[in-house]
């Protein structure tokens, strides 16, 4: 995605509501709140130089359809209602999205019973169209892929999250609001008469803030009097990419069953819009924040996510999957071995490197991975301190949410 074309140079002195960070969800609240709101004065501020720098534009680009969520969570919620949401947006903005539809398969007989759990979630959330298949049907499916049972889920898609960031800045810009870029806020300091935040070209005055930081939304919340509970560390996902002539391997999206422990999806195969097939991601702890290349290290980045009792909780309870993922990190051939569980045809020589991104993931003090959305408060603000997937598919309901958190201070 390139830089918007709607981006303003200097931010405002004064302004009704700041909102720190343009990824998608910073810009899905910023447009929701000025919608809400004609005439209020929105100024989303932006340390990067383009919109959705980070996670925004890094992600598989899936439309997930809400089946792996624990009912009645904030995802299983706002994913189901994001995803209706942004089909009928894209449809209005005319921005491709398509409904690819995916497979979940289970190629282990004890993978069957958490299949049987994720179909039962995915009911009682309101899934469109979810149904149990077997190999036949599969087969129908996915030619290549194989297993004892699946899900298939017709409402999962695929987008591009960065387009659909982009037409919340427009949708906001053309109401009046600003989007400020290269604008990088250092702290935050609430009083009777508003909140100020102080950033690269000065202080901003607004009467309220939102604060959509993603990587950095814990270091913003704690400034602002937050606990320091939950940190954020970083998962680098690395993705690999079907070399051309053997993409015919996959048609749509195909998922292996989760491992219900950990708030990840697992390695999967995904046909973007297009028509390349990404696979991946791995999830390894990184010393960056923005650790894009595996060699990035940030001195505070590390220390902080060393010093987080957390970390070591975590680590020694998932010693052997943290193991397993630096395999996977380090070795092609150990991504495709646990790819070719499902698609037996698939060969190390047929992938070559795609991309990578950073999963922004609260970790609790007890080294608990923070499951669900987090939105939370401090003086005259909402902060989002946990948005991982499906964030982005959520974006829409998400930003109602927080909207309606920072709806008091605006009143
Ligand atoms: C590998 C990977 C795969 C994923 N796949 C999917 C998927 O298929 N489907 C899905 O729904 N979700 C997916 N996600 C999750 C999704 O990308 C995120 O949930 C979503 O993008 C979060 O959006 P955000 O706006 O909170 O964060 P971000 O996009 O990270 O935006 C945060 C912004 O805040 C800015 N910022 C930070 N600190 C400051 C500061 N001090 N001052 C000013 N600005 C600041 C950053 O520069 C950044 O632009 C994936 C994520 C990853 C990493």
């Amino acid at each position: 995605m390139g830089a918007a074309t709607t981006t303003a140079s200097a931010p405002p002195r004064e302004c009704d509501l700041a909102v720190v960070g343009a990824g998608i969800v910073g810009l899905a609240a910023a447009r929701e709140l000025a919608l809400r709101h004609p005439g209020a004065r929105v100024a989303v501020l932006e340390r990067e130089s383009r919109l959705g720098a980070h996670q925004t534009t890094h992600s598989s680009g899936v439309i997930h359809a809400g089946i792996y969520y624990r009912p009645g969570s904030l995802k299983a919620r706002l994913c189901v209602a994001g995803a209706r949401e942004l089909y009928g947006y894209c449809d209005e903005r005319g921005i491709p999205a398509r409904r690819a539809g995916k497979v979940i398969v289970a190629v282990r007989p004890e993978e069957l019973p958490r299949l049987d759990e994720l179909e039962r979630r995915g009911r009682e959330n309101g899934v469109p169209g979810l149904r149990r298949i077997g190999p036949d049907d599969l087969g129908e499916i996915e030619p290549h892929a194989r297993g004892l049972a699946a899900l298939h889920s017709p409402a999962t898609g695929v987008v591009d999250f960065g387009r659909v960031a982009e037409a919340f800045a427009s949708d906001l810009t053309a109401g009046g609001g600003t989007v400020h870029t290269g604008c990088a806020v250092r702290t935050t300091r609430a009083g009777e008469a508003g909140i100020e935040l102080e950033h690269a070209a000065g202080t901003t005055r607004a009467r309220a803030a939102v604060l959509c930081a993603g990587a950095w939304s814990d270091r913003l919340a704690v400034a602002a009097g937050a606990p320091a509970d939950p940190r954020i560390v970083p998962f680098r996902g690395a993705f690999l990419r079907l070399r051309d002539g053997r993409s015919h391997l996959v048609r749509t999206s195909i998922y292996p069953v989760p491992d219900p422990e950990l708030p990840f999806l697992g390695v999967h195969l995904t046909r973007g819009l297009d028509g390349e097939v990404h696979m991946g991601p791995s999830a390894l702890m990184v010393g960056a924040r923005d650790a894009y290349s595996l060699r990035s290290v940030a001195g505070r980045d590390l220390r902080e996510t060393l010093a987080w009792p957390g970390t070591r909780r975590l680590l020694r309870r998932h010693w052997r999957t943290a193991l397993a993922e630096v395999r996977r990190a380090a070795s092609r051939r150990a991504m495709v071995a646990e790819l070719r569980r499902f698609v037996p045809e698939l060969r190390t020589g047929d992938v070559e490197f795609g991309f990578a991104g950073v999963r922004a993931q609260a970790l609790a003090r007890d080294g608990t991975l923070v499951d669900d959305f987090v939105v939370s408060r401090t003086e005259r603000a909402v902060h989002v301190r946990n948005a991982p997937s499906p964030a982005a598919t959520s974006a829409l309901a998400l930003a109602r949410l927080i909207a309606d958190e920072v709806e008091p201070e605006l009143a």
